[in-house]
């Protein structure tokens, strides 16, 4: 049991419960995550095959698993945005995501992820949805990019991984920035640095669980309940209280995802 002086709710805001990895442990996994006060989790799909368990994930635990359709830059094949249309039209749907752009080396070409990228931003914007995006290696591309949304659409730069100073100019496009476990490392600086000075009412935070490693596991034992971890280690940086992250960083995901609080339901 839970210290009841010591009572936090956290939203997981980008965890992949839909990973096959998590299929057999799934309400084990919840259970864990409940007791360290993570009560909604925000589960973007990826692929194609992942649209249809998503959507299943958040009927079978509804206003818990909350979805998020779109199709990552690693994942893009004909025909699959068409299918992604039915999905974001579903009632549920809290973000487009994940999505974004990859210019690591062997990616796919650019110009096929931007033109992914817009599409789904497009359909973000026409619905009023907010939009999960992954980034890696294509800060300069994206900022370009988000430039003709401002307004339009709110990103959320998910596990950000830039410099306190490309942060400032996501920031002023109306981006929100959210921290996984990368942060929790001791050495990761330039993440400390960020999670310091992103405005208390622009900051989430996640897991991306099963997929980044924190500074207390290994990447493939990651699961929802570590997004504590995250917000001890982000109250640290910031120099204030694990329950006054907690509160910010709940608010902050209500108010992007357009939810219902959950304190009572604990
Ligand atoms: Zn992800």
């Amino acid at each position: 049991m839970m210290d009841p002086g010591n009572q936090v709710v956290l939203i997981d805001t980008h965890c992949h419960l839909n990973d096959p990895s998590f299929a057999n442990s799934l309400d084990d996994v919840l259970d864990r995550a409940r007791r360290a006060g993570v009560v909604q989790f925000v589960v973007p799909a990826y692929d194609r095959a992942s649209l249809s368990g998503t959507l299943e994930l958040a009927r079978r635990y509804p206003g818990v698993v909350l979805p998020a359709f779109g199709i990552h830059p690693w994942y893009l094949e004909g025909g699959v945005l068409d299918e992604l249309r039915g999905y974001l039209d579903s009632e549920e749907t809290v973000a487009v995501g994940e999505v974004g752009l990859d210019l690591a080396p062997g990616m796919a070409p650019v110009e096929v992820q931007v033109r992914a990228f817009v599409a789904q931003l497009d359909m973000a914007a026409e619905r009023g949805l907010p939009v999960l995006v992954h980034c890696r290696k294509a800060h300069g591309r994206m900022l370009d990019i988000l430039r003709d949304y401002r307004g339009k659409v709110t990103a959320v730069l998910h596990s950000f991984s830039g410099s306190a100073e490309v942060m400032e100019r996501f920031l002023d496009l109306g981006c929100y920035v959210s921290f996984s476990g990368s942060v929790t490392r001791e050495r990761a600086k330039k993440y400390h640095r960020c999670a310091r000075l992103v405005p208390a009412e622009r900051f989430l935070l996640e897991t991306d669980a099963p997929s980044i490693a924190t500074q207390t596991t290994v990447a493939s034992r990651v699961e929802p309940s570590h997004t504590r971890e995250v917000a001890v280690k982000v109250a640290e940086l910031r120099g204030v209280s694990l329950e006054e992250v907690c509160r910010l960083s709940t608010q902050n995901a209500c108010r992007l995802f357009g939810l219902e609080r959950m304190e009572g339901e604990r």
